[in-house]
């Protein structure tokens, strides 16, 4: 029988009415068999998610405060939607083994992850599946490094004996059996791992919005939905600021060639967004009533780009590898490296600059020798993605006559090797006008 393991995040599984909602689209396609669940996130704006509150449960017992309050407010969401439901699960026994190793001053991580746990006890019962533990099935080394092939044997192993399961998201364990959570969001990845490992039909990822939109949504005005998407266009766009979907939650799916599909609990009806192999994508947008030539446009604000300009620069092996150097020292990940004759530009985000500039400025000068050095700040990059829309003619020219004719001006131009995007550099004041432009360029009406 074909198998599709759900994620369900932690909006949608806040609250009795949500897990009402969830247990509906989990009972209507059979196939639903692996569940996933983060912790319970916020019910209305203003709300605690309760993976904060845990926390906050380390912070104030580092702070020698008194915790166990703190931690009854997090037992009590739980025991409201117990009593809601009207559930049978023994949640008491589950809150009193967790109060018992707090008194050992525990890992931040192990606190977190308590989020899931609890919520996937919970939710195994409402359902009537099997309660499985992530922290058999997903497995870390001793430096705290993820170990892909050892997960993924572990998970099929366990779930060869479970029909049915609810599997908690986010954390995994040591060869010491302590616990470790992936970074913020990472049920995601626990989701992906899940459909990778057993090569599932398909993974969904529900949450509360309907997929992924063409631009955003507070830029764009009602823009469209993207019906499909390859794995690398969403890696592109997911890169420049777009985050619905964890983005190390592509990879394990992708390797197994799962499609992921991300659904709205609150719109079930609505297909949402497949993200998919490129030859998989090809066969659903030739299904497609119409399909713009983009898939999407995506940015973000704030960088730094550095040019540095030597004559006969090209002539002169190292010069690259000396400015990398320089970056590994200051710990920085740069963006792109566009380079032309005589010149390399470096562009880096603020953030990975970090009110360092005059320091690294100094030292490309004594370490590189440059003629001369040209800094531009707060420049926002914006990166046009679709598929093959590279190779097309035009593509480029649709772009800058849009922001031309906008009045915005281009400071930076990167078109990847990829054919699948093109990224302009404006200024930051720009952004919003610049996206506008893109967008209604390629964009149908
Ligand atoms: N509960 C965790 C968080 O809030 C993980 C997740 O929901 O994916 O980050």
């Amino acid at each position: 029988m074909a198998v599709k393991v759900a994620k369900f995040g932690g909006s949608s599984v806040a609250d009795g009415i949500q897990l009402s909602k969830i247990r509906e689209i989990i009972k209507s396609d059979p196939s639903r068999r692996y569940i996933v669940v983060s912790a319970p996130g916020k019910r209305f704006s203003g709300d605690n998610k309760i993976t904060d509150l845990l926390y906050l449960v380390k912070t104030t017992m580092e702070n020698l405060l008194p915790y166990e309050q703190l931690f009854q407010v997090v037992c009590d969401r739980y025991t409201a939607v117990h009593a809601n439901l009207g559930l049978k699960v023994d949640m008491q026994s589950a809150y009193d083994e967790i109060l018992e190793k707090l008194k050992t001053n525990p890992s931040a991580d192990y606190i977190a992850s308590r989020g899931e746990y609890l919520n996937a006890i919970l939710i195994a019962d409402f359902l009537g599946f099997d309660f499985v533990d992530a922290e058999n099935m997903v497995k870390f080394d001793e430096k705290g490094r993820f170990l892909m092939e050892e997960t993924f044997t572990a998970i099929r192993e366990e779930l060869a004996n479970h029909e049915y399961a609810v599997i908690p998201g986010f954390y995994g364990s040591l060869p010491n059996g302590d616990i470790k959570t992936f970074s913020r969001g990472g049920s995601d990845i626990t989701g992906s791992l899940i459909a990778g490992a057993i090569n599932a039909e398909c993974y969904e990822n529900w949450t509360d919005v309907s997929g992924f939109l063409m631009a955003d949504p507070r830029i764009v005005k009602n823009p469209k939905q993207i019906r499909t998407v390859s794995y690398k266009e969403l890696r592109e766009l997911s890169y420049m600021g777009a985050s619905v979907l964890h983005e190390d939650a592509i990879y394990p799916a992708r390797i197994a060639d799962v499609p992921i599909n991300i659904r709205n609990t609150n719109d079930p009806e609505d297909p949402g967004t497949m993200i998919v192999s490129p030859e998989r994508a090809e066969q659903l947008i030739s299904g497609e009533s119409s399909r713009d030539i983009i898939t999407g446009i995506a940015g973000s604000k704030d960088f730094t780009v550095v040019t540095l300009y030597k004559n006969m620069m090209s002539q002169e092996r190292g010069f690259v590898r000396r400015i990398l150097g320089i970056l590994d020292d200051y710990d920085i990940n740069f963006e792109h490296l566009p380079s032309g004759i005589d010149t390399v530009s470096v562009v880096m985000s603020n953030k990975q600059i970090n009110g360092r500039l005059d320091e690294i400025l100094v030292e490309f000068q004594s370490r590189l020798r440059p003629d001369s050095i040209d800094v531009i700040e707060n420049i926002a990059q914006i990166a046009t993605v679709g598929h093959k829309m590279s190779a097309r003619r035009g593509t480029a020219a649709t772009l800058f006559t849009a922001l031309a004719n906008a009045g915005v001006n281009i400071r930076m131009i990167d078109q990847g090797s990829s054919e699948l995007n093109i990224i302009v550099g404006v200024d930051n004041n720009d952004f919003n006008k610049a996206i506008q432009a893109i967008y209604g360029a390629f964009v149908e009406a």
